[in-house]
C-alpha cells in the first residue's frame, strides 16, 4: 500500500480562455420537456422537478474519442443545456437565481437506458445507469446567462435526432435552481443538467455525436 493518494478536482473548459472551471457536483433534472416526458411514458403535468446526480469526475471535454461503456447494449443520448454556478445558497428565490450563474454550456447526459429501465422496474437506484465513467461530455462554458429561447439539437453523423426549443422547458433555469436549493445547498462549481427534449435514442460504436444549444459552443464526441 503506498502513501495517501493525491486527488485532482475535475474541470471543464471555458470558451476563449485557458482557465478551467472546477466541478463540485453534477445535478440533473428529469423530464423537463413535455414531449420527452411523454416519450418516456409519463404525464408531463407541472409536477415539481425531480433530481438525480452524476459524480463530478464523469465530465469529459468536447473533441474526445470515448470508450463505449461496459454493461450496456443501449447507450442513449440526451442533449441538455448545462448551467454552471459561480455562487450558491439555500432556499434561493427564483428571482435571485441569475446572480449565482457563472455560465452555460451544452452537455450530453449519456444513459445506459437498458440499465435504467431495469432499475425503474425494480425500484432500484439509477446510479449505474447515469453515473458511469465519461457519462457527461460538456462543451466549453460560455460566461453569462443562457438564452431563455432558442434551439437545442443533437445529431449523429450529421443526422438530426433531437430538435427542441429552450422555451419549451417545463421549469425555467431560475425555477430549477430554486427547487434544487430547497433539497441541498448549491455552491460554486455545481453543474446542473436541465433536461432533454424528445428524440432520445441509441448511439452505436463509431458514431459521431454533436450537441448544440443556442449561444453555446457545440459538444462533439465519437465512440470507439
Ligand atoms: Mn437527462
Amino acid at each position: 500500500m503506498g502513501g495517501i493518494p493525491t486527488l485532482t478536482v475535475p474541470t471543464i473548459a471555458i470558451a476563449e480562455s485557458s482557465a478551467r472551471f472546477p466541478v463540485r457536483r453534477i445535478f440533473c433534472v428529469g423530464r423537463n420537456y413535455a414531449d420527452h416526458a411523454r416519450e418516456m411514458g409519463s404525464d408531463p403535468e407541472r409536477e415539481p422537478p425531480f433530481f438525480f446526480g452524476k459524480p463530478a469526475d464523469t465530465v469529459v471535454d468536447s473533441g474526445r474519442c470515448l470508450r463505449f461503456p461496459s454493461q450496456t447494449t443501449e447507450l442513449h443520448h440526451e442533449v441538455e443545456l448545462v448551467i454552471a454556478l459561480g455562487g450558491g445558497g439555500v432556499d434561493v428565490r427564483p428571482e435571485d437565481a441569475a446572480s449565482l450563474i457563472f455560465g452555460f454550456a451544452v452537455g450530453l447526459d449519456l444513459t445506459r437506458r437498458d440499465l435504467q429501465t431495469a432499475a425503474k422496474k425494480a425500484g432500484r437506484p439509477w446510479d449505474m445507469a447515469k453515473g458511469f465513467d465519461q457519462s457527461a461530455p460538456i462543451g466549453p462554458l460560455r460566461r453569462g446567462l443562457p438564452a431563455a429561447a432558442g434551439a437545442i439539437t443533437l445529431a449523429i453523423d450529421g443526422n438530426v435526432r433531437q430538435s427542441g426549443h429552450l422555451e419549451d422547458m417545463i421549469w425555467s433555469v431560475a425555477d430549477i435552481i430554486g427547487f434544487l436549493s430547497t433539497y441541498v445547498a448549491v455552491a460554486a462549481g455545481d453543474l446542473i443538467f436541465t433536461g432533454t427534449p424528445a428524440g432520445v435514442g441509441p448511439i452505436l460504436r463509431g458514431e459521431r455525436v454533436r450537441g448544440t444549444v443556442a449561444g453555446a459552443e457545440p459538444v462533439d464526441v465519437i465512440f470507439e
